[in-house]
């Protein structure tokens, strides 16, 4: 088992249809898609693809780079031929830079709505044209609505950024692109205020059936960002929507994986790593249970296993949680009663609690390895 099911399915995810992404396919049953975005100067080939290369070693599955100048999309050839994750090429204010970003094999076009046509245009004749040359190309795209940047007859229409004028927004260009035929569209709606879009997302979700990338946008400074983007992104998630996430943390883009990985493990949107349950330790605690877990964390370092390990400072909660577990301990007096599969199987002194876990968790993977 790569990626675990959850015990209690919680809400189903939320029906959407499916949108090819390079070899990605986007809604459906597919996975939730990881992706982050790079800081360097696009046309900067060295420099992006170190970086990509950084966020595919961290596990990223999609990334997206800007290309606000011409030199920016000249690029785009350059970068795709060496990186191995779909190349989303993000586009704002220019169509022309849109345009000249889909004359390279870019796996997809993200362009913010609010600011890519010209003022008054209700023929969209620029959203269009970058509509039509998706088409042509294959090339699906990401209507990136952005509550700070909404368009200003929609902004004057419900006074601020508010849900139903994002969904608005975006429900707008969405016509417009079937209008020319085209369907490949992915949408996201994305404000700086965790409740804006919760709210958006859910509004969404019951009038429309394409995938959407979800997001907190400008979460500012981890740790708080991280925290600020977990409020947001469970309660979407929870309600089964979103089918790519990206954090948006201040600075270096490669820790945006783990804390999205992080986030969908902890919704068991995709389980695919090993959880460990540990208590916070008082007065009652029975063993060195910091000590026990640093050395089980280093052990299970790069493990991808959807196991869930229960790890606790003494019998209160611990033989429940244990049988709870794939694996677990409850420890009192010195040593550790070891639980698998609900069944307590052995006790060890303190010492060996460790190497016992381990060598459960080996059994518990050749059980598994053929679910
Ligand atoms: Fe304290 Fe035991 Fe609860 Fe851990 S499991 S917090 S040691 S009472």
């Amino acid at each position: 088992r790569l990626e675990a099911a959850p015990r209690v399915p919680g809400k189903p995810r939320h029906k959407t249809r499916e949108v090819k992404v390079g070899a990605r396919v986007f809604g459906g049953s597919n996975p939730v898609w990881v992706q982050s975005m790079t800081t360097t100067d696009t046309f900067d080939v060295e420099a992006t693809v170190k970086q990509i290369h950084a966020l595919e070693e961290a596990g990223c599955e999609l990334v997206r780079v800007t290309v606000p100048k011409p030199e920016d999309a000249g690029a785009l050839s350059a970068i795709r031929a060496r990186v191995g994750i779909p190349l989303i090429c993000d586009i704002h204010f220019d169509y022309k830079m849109a345009l000249a970003a889909l004359d390279h094999p870019v796996d997809k076009i993200r362009i913010n709505p609010g600011n890519i046509n010209k003022a008054g245009d209700t023929t969209h004749d620029r959203f269009r044209q970058i509509v039509r040359k998706a088409k042509q190309k294959g090339v699906p795209m990401r209507i990136g609505v952005n509550a700070g940047s909404l368009e200003t007859e929609v902004n004057l229409k419900y006074g601020f950024p508010c849900p139903p004028a994002m969904v608005e927004s975006a429900l707008r260009y969405i016509e417009v692109a079937e209008s020319e035929g085209y369907h490949d569209i992915i949408v996201s709606l994305k404000s700086s205020d965790v409740l804006v879009a919760v709210e958006a997302y859910r509004l969404f979700a019951q009038m429309c059936d394409y995938p959407t990338h979800i997001g907190i946008t400008e979460a500012g400074k981890p740790p708080y960002a991280v925290t600020k983007s977990a409020a947001g992104l469970a309660p979407i998630l929870l309600d089964g929507i979103g089918d790519t996430i990206r954090i948006s943390l201040l600075g270096d883009p490669v820790p945006e994986i783990a804390a999205a990985f992080d986030i969908l493990q902890a919704t068991q949107r995709r389980v695919r790593r090993p959880e460990l349950i540990a208590c916070p330790t008082c007065g009652r605690l029975a063993i060195d249970l910091e000590d026990i877990i640093a050395k089980l964390e280093a052990r299970l370092n790069g493990k991808r296993l959807p196991v869930k390990i229960s790890v606790l400072g003494c019998i209160v909660n611990g033989p429940g949680e244990a049988r709870e577990a794939d694996i677990g301990i409850a420890a009192g007096n010195g040593q550790g009663m070891i639980f698998r599969n609900g069944e307590m199987v052995r006790r060890v002194p303190e010492a060996e609690i460790v190497d016992a876990l381990m060598e459960e968790l080996a059994r518990w993977e050749s059980e598994n390895q053929h679910r």
